[in-house]
């Protein structure tokens, strides 16, 4: 195969059926290759859907920058799709993200700005402070300057819907009974339960929140409430309704604590022979709870959002894991 361009390798993961989780449950369980991305996530998806929208509106071109705030892989997506284009990258990140993810973007050239970690009711949050720093630059380069605005942009669950969801749909032949992931801006959830239910309004939506958060609360009881303690899973876990979780059509919540993501991560590693990071811990312990709820025979499909490599200092360091009491993997 050969492609004129890396941002042509974003998007058509293969699905891969889950041994362990369809064993245990009676359903078939499929997790979406999305670690197979051409920057290793998910939301390389979220960055290629919003440059192209930006490009199509004409708000970016030749010599452009591109301002975003991000807890890592939207910045890293955003960063591999701007320097394919040559656009510069300015990421405002939380220095509660993994230093991995700081590493990753300084070596890519991207320019990166670590604020504290204040909740999003604060003006120093990192999603405030990325958006006057594009508004700010904007007004002295005239122009030529976005803001990716990940959260409330639509640009991302519209991708979504028109990417992830066709390409679940095909890939299981139109026999798909359920679906389920975690929210980070909503993208991924807002579109593909928005692209699958034009399909076929019988399949049924779960949304799988980590402790700590209030979509489980939201989507159960119709209370944004937080349910738990904050959560050592990064990219995931939503406290309001962002313009991309607006959309979502969601039938059914589960609710995942950090023990139970992780002990089924390190499980998979054996089981699977998958090495990922921590929210798609949560996603499968979603999809094996909406089997057990729907019952067995069932296809359900959930997302594997990108790989260990970037929780190193998290997930396989074993002081951090004794001071969280989260289960540590017996070959550590
Ligand atoms: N998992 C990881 C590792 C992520 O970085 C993100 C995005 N923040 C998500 C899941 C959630 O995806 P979305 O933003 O589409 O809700």
């Amino acid at each position: 195969m050969i492609v004129n361009d890396i941002t042509n390798l974003v998007g058509n993961t293969p699905l891969i059926k889950l041994k362990y989780p369809s064993e245990v449950t009676g359903c078939n369980i499929y997790g979406k290759a999305e670690f197979l991305n051409p920057a290793g996530s998910i939301k390389d998806r979220a960055a290629l859907g919003i440059i192209l929208d930006a490009e199509e509106k004409k708000e970016i071109g030749k010599g452009g920058t591109v301002v975003e705030g991000t807890f890592g892989n939207t910045g890293i997506g955003l960063t591999m799709v701007n320097n394919a284009r040559g656009y510069k990258t300015i990421i405002v990140m939380p220095e509660a993200a993994s230093t991995e993810k700081r590493d990753i973007l300084r070596n890519m050239g991207a320019d990166l700005r670590i604020v504290e970690t204040l909740p999003y009711a604060d003006m120093g949050n990192y999603q405030h402070v990325s958006k006057r720093l594009a508004a700010e630059l904007k007004e002295k380069n005239g122009g030529n300057v976005i803001w990716g605005n990940q959260f409330d942009n639509i640009a991302n669950y519209k991708f979504h819907e028109k990417t992830t969801a066709q390409e679940i749909f095909d890939q299981t032949d139109g026999k798909i009974d359920g679906f389920t992931c975690a929210i980070g801006t909503g993208g991924t959830l807002g579109g593909v339960s928005v692209g699958l239910k034009s399909k076929n309004s019988n399949i049924k939506i779960a949304c799988t929140d980590p402790q700590g958060a209030q979509m489980y609360n939201h989507f159960k009881n119709n209370k944004l409430e937080v349910k738990g303690e904050p959560s050592e899973t990064e990219g995931i876990g939503q406290y309001r309704i962002t313009k991309n979780v607006e959309p979502s059509l969601v039938d059914m919540s589960y609710h995942i604590t950090d023990h139970e993501a992780f002990a089924l991560l390190y499980k998979m590693v054996r089981t699977e022979g998958l090495f990922l990071g921590t929210s798609s811990g949560v996603n499968v312990a979603g999809a094996m709870e909406m089997a057990k709820e729907m019952g067995p025979g069932n296809n359900i499909v959930t997302i594997l959002c990108d790989d260990a490599s970037k929780y190193y200092s998290k997930m396989y360091n074993k002081k951090f894991l004794n001071e969280k009491g989260l289960p540590i993997p017996s070959w550590l």
